[in-house]
């Protein structure tokens, strides 16, 4: 079945349509370096959703730039006697609605222009699903698969230190993110208990359930996105069945939305890797594939499916292609090679400003990732809370409560993108600006 032939004409002219009223000010000169820069991509899209809400000029202001950015240098011992010094960050974007939450990334290329961005996406994720959470990010520049485990227990627990008086549980909430998981949270809660005399559980989330982790937080991102998928083929009015899937990426997020759209019906057609790509036209069994991916330790190698190039699978023809690995993969260079009908966005940021205006002219219904990968920082929320609570819910509480924030959070941003005539990207952007602003107006400022 031909991608175009999916869009119904009245589809395709709004389509047309909002992107006249949603096509972002590109500057046309503009490099492929500052394409892909996560913050300038950031501050575009704030500026235009800003622009749309006529945010007063003050509010715009305080908004647009984070609250506060924290640089460290962490004096790590190396294993081989070596003394390295690496550098850190937190960025803390806003605390309007509530303490910051968000992630700490551990990867070579790590900046602060990603990190600063991944904080306001953060403010803006927390708004659109409605959590009492401002935004927040941290990372430190390093290779985590070089280090050993007691190295980067030192890194951690030193990073941990340096931010003593700026995370807790009523100020700055981390998690985990890429290359980081819940040894590093166990490591972070140790260490600010240490320092605060006492065991306080709720300082991190994505902590281990046996010390105060929330069952279900593990597979919370990839169950969010499969609820998002279901509602975007319900108001497309499209079947389960027969809807081909293609997803980048098999770590945490892309392999639990794989395993639960398998389960679901989906037919999972192809699973793109770094190191290699699998396709299988009548689809692939995602629980074989997760034992043999724990048996190699790769994907590669899996008799189910035909081994293809990952960076040509993503543009094959589908129903549904997920992003879960990393930022900055559907850009100028490939966007306009897409064959899918819907963009589901499980990782942050993986598609840039100039790429949503080509999207937009194909009639792909995006959806964006500050609302398709919300699940992971709304079971964060849950786990938050029952930390506090000192009382913990089972499995099924915790999906049946993930369940309704995100179909509500769905809804939320569709009507948005009707009532004002924007593409669904803008529309979460213009919801979640509106939620902070009114809080921050109601507030008034500390002078
Ligand atoms: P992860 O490290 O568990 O998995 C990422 C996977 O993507 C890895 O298997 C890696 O090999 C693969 N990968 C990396 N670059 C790739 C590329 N260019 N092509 C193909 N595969 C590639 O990380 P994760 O936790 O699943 O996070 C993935 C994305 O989702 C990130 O953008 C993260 O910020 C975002 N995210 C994660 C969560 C969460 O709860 N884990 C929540 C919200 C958003």
């Amino acid at each position: 079945m031909a991608t175009e032939s999916l869009v119904p004409a009245t589809e395709r002219r709004d389509a047309k349509e909002r992107r006249k009223s949603a096509a972002i000010a590109v500057q046309p000169d503009m490099s492929y370096e500052q394409e892909t820069n996560p913050w300038l991509a950031q501050e575009a899209r704030f500026d235009f959703a800003a622009k749309k809400l006529n945010l007063d000029d003050g509010m715009w202001k305080i908004l647009r730039q984070p609250t506060r950015e924290l640089i460290v240098h962490i004096p790590v011992g190396m294993d081989d006697g070596r003394i390295e010094v690496f550098t850190g960050y937190r960025v803390q974007h806003s605390i309007s609605r509530g303490p910051c939450k968000g992630g700490v990334r551990y990867a070579p290329d790590v900046s602060l222009d990603e990190v600063r961005a991944l904080a306001s996406w953060m403010t803006w994720k927390c708004a659109v699903v409605n959590i009492p959470f401002g935004g927040a990010k941290g990372g430190i520049i390093c290779d985590p698969h070089k280090m050993s485990q007691g190295e980067l227990e030192r890194m951690t627990r030193r990073y941990t230190a340096e931010l003593m008086e700026f995370i807790g549980p009523e100020k700055d909430v981390p998690a985990p993110d890429v290359g980081t998981n819940e040894q590093t949270m166990a490591w972070m809660m140790d260490t600010y208990s240490m320092h605060m005399r006492q065991t306080v559980t709720s300082v991190v989330t994505g902590k281990p359930v046996s010390m105060g982790g929330s069952r279900g937080r593990v597979e919370a991102t990839g169950r969010g996105v499969s609820i998002i998928c279901d509602h975007a083929l319900e108001h497309l009015g499209m079947p389960i069945q027969g809807c081909r899937v293609i997803i980048q990426g098999f770590g945490n997020v892309g392999s639990n939305a794989a395993k639960l759209l398998f389960e679901k019906g989906y037919t999972v057609v192809g699973i793109a890797e770094y190191d290699g790509g699998l396709f299988n036209a009548m689809g692939i069994d995602i629980n074989a594939l997760l034992r043999h991916r724990k048996q190699a330790g790769s994907v590669v190698g899996f008799a189910g499916a035909e081994a293809v190039d990952p960076l040509e699978l993503i543009t094959r023809e589908c129903e549904i292609l997920i992003p879960a690995a990393t930022e900055n993969v559907i850009t100028s260079r490939n966007a306009a090679d897409l064959k899918c009908r819907i963009l589901c966005e499980g990782a942050n940021g993986p598609t840039t400003m100039v790429a949503d205006d080509i999207l937009a002219e194909k009639g792909i219904f995006v959806l964006p990732d500050i609302l398709a990968n919300a699940g992971g920082v709304t079971a964060s929320y849950f786990e938050w809370v029952q930390d506090r609570m000192g009382y913990f819910w089972n499995e099924a509480e915790v999906n049946r409560r993930l369940d309704l924030i995100m179909s509500e959070s769905f809804h939320d941003v569709i009507s948005y993108a009707v009532t004002h005539n924007v593409n669904n990207r803008i529309a979460a952007y213009m919801l979640a600006i509106d939620r902070v602003a009114f809080v921050a107006k109601q507030r008034g400022m500390y002078a």
